[in-house]
């Protein structure tokens, strides 16, 4: 499977390769969203989601561990999972339900629902560096492949 590495100069880059994953995943899939506190996760999944035509704001959902996107046609699901203390809450939530359509689903700290939590199509890790924030992309599945085939290609 591909592995692709990204670097974010600063917060415009990082909305700018959320632009092109909102382009190439064309709001449907999975995507795990690793990396440590304040690393950008939440800046890139703003980009992703208005990349794909939402015009208000994107919040953190820190608190609420899932924000709905009604994008025309498409739904795309914002989780944070920081606060979950038991993958187990997740079926709670209605966890199924979310990822049973083609809606984009986002996840950031998947690892607090492993075990309930669906597969991914792209695993994104990004840290710290050299001022800005390098990216990990790998595929996870036959779509995160031709994701990334993508991604690979000149914009
Ligand atoms: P997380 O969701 O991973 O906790 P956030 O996206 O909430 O992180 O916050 C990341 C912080 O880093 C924000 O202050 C944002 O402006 C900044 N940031 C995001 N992307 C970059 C980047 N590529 N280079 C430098 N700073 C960035
Ligand atoms: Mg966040």
């Amino acid at each position: 499977m591909s592995e692709i590495s990204l670097f974010a100069a600063d917060e415009e880059a990082m909305y700018a390769v959320g632009a092109r994953l909102a382009e190439v995943s064309e709001g449907c899939g999975v995507i795990y969203l690793h990396g440590d506190l304040g690393t950008g996760k939440t800046t890139l999944s703003r980009g992703i989601v208005r990349g794909l035509g939402h015009q208000g704001a994107v919040k953190s959902p820190t608190f609420t561990l899932v924000e709905p996107y009604e994008l025309g046609e498409r739904w795309v699901y914002h989780f944070d999972l920081y606060r979950l203390a038991d993958p187990e809450e997740l079926e709670f939530l209605g966890i199924r339900d979310y990822f049973a359509g083609d809606a984009l689903c986002l996840v950031e700290w998947p690892q607090r629902g492993a075990g309930v939590l669906p597969k991914a199509d792209l695993d994104i890790t990004i840290d710290a560096h050299d001022g800005g924030r390098r990216l990990r992309l790998r595929a996870q599945s036959p779509r995160g492949e031709a994701w990334c085939m993508a991604l690979a290609l000149p914009a």
